[in-house]
């Protein structure tokens, strides 16, 4: 199932279109309505495929989605989850549990945001995202999918400065400005996938390849997150993980490659498709 949030509305994606889900079923409009009741909205799903069929089905446009998860309750961030990334930023590989940050919901933005730049400090960063479907806490690794509604793509937008000023790390701080969560265009459900725990990401700045990695690299895969996090935190529907970035950081190149205005950054996953986010001056 591939779902998109289109002005608001959360809609099934098909060949034919998309289907508004308010119209064609019993569930609301209201994208995060139909997360907290993921489980029964997959029933019904499972028990009605005529209606992806026969349902009034519209054009896509583009310029209409909103994020899959338009006002997420929580949003993690996952730091040095790519061995090779951890590398390129000389900081060590973790080695008993993720390092985590949190990336502030005002900070998330949908398909072809356009994101002011607060410095000339802003680095990308091409990361999978996981939406939660069900509440989880103290969840194992080998139950963690089954919480899981869909995977999406983000991008983990990061002001290197702020990240790193002050006695310790502000990773929360530099990668929640405004727009710097941009996720979508869809979320894809892990079925859709031939092994949700190998899928290529990457990211194409102005056309040319900057990142490209498989999450089959991750140190701690999406299960293992969902167990570390859920060991202390309720995980709650709808809510966002950010996997982490595989290595090609713009901040760790030489010279340093950061994002300008009129810069295009087009983040790609296998199946899911692309996101692409746009750049103007502060
Ligand atoms: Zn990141």
């Amino acid at each position: 199932m591939r779902l998109a949030v289109i002005q608001g509305r959360l809609a099934l994606i098909t060949e034919r279109g998309a289907i508004d889900v308010a119209t064609a079923s019993e569930f609301p409009s209201d994208p995060q309505a139909v997360y907290d009741q993921w489980e029964r909205f997959r029933a019904w799903y499972a028990a009605n495929p005529d209606t992806l069929r026969t349902a009034e089905a519209a054009p896509c446009r583009a310029d209409e989605l909103d994020a899959p998860v338009p006002a997420p309750r929580q949003v993690f961030g996952i730091g040095m989850n790519y061995r090779a990334h951890a590398a390129e930023a000389g900081l060590s590989v973790p080695e008993s549990d993720p390092v985590v940050f949190a990336k502030y919901v005002s900070s998330v933005a949908g398909p072809g945001a356009v994101v002011t730049l607060p410095s000339e400090a802003v680095d990308y960063e091409a990361e999978l995202v996981v939406v939660m479907g069900k509440r989880a806490h103290r969840v194992s690794r080998d139950e963690a999918w089954n919480h899981v509604a869909g995977l999406t793509i983000g991008q983990d937008l990061s002001e290197r400065l702020v990240q790193f000023r002050g006695q310790t790390p502000q990773f929360s701080l530099g990668k929640s400005f405004p727009g710097f969560s941009p996720t979508g265009p869809v979320l894809v459900t892990p079925d859709e996938f031939d092994d949700p725990d190998n899928i290529e990401i990457g990211c194409t700045l102005n056309g040319q390849q900057m990142q490209k990695g498989r999450t089959s690299d991750l140190i701690f895969t999406v299960p293992r997150l969902i167990e570390s996090l859920s060991a202390i935190v309720a995980l709650l529907p709808g809510d966002l993980i950010f996997t982490g970035t595989p290595a090609g950081i713009g901040w760790a190149r030489d010279p340093k490659v950061v994002l300008r205005p009129g810069d295009r950054l087009v983040t790609h996953a296998e199946v899911i498709g692309e996101l692409t986010t746009t750049f103007t001056a502060g």
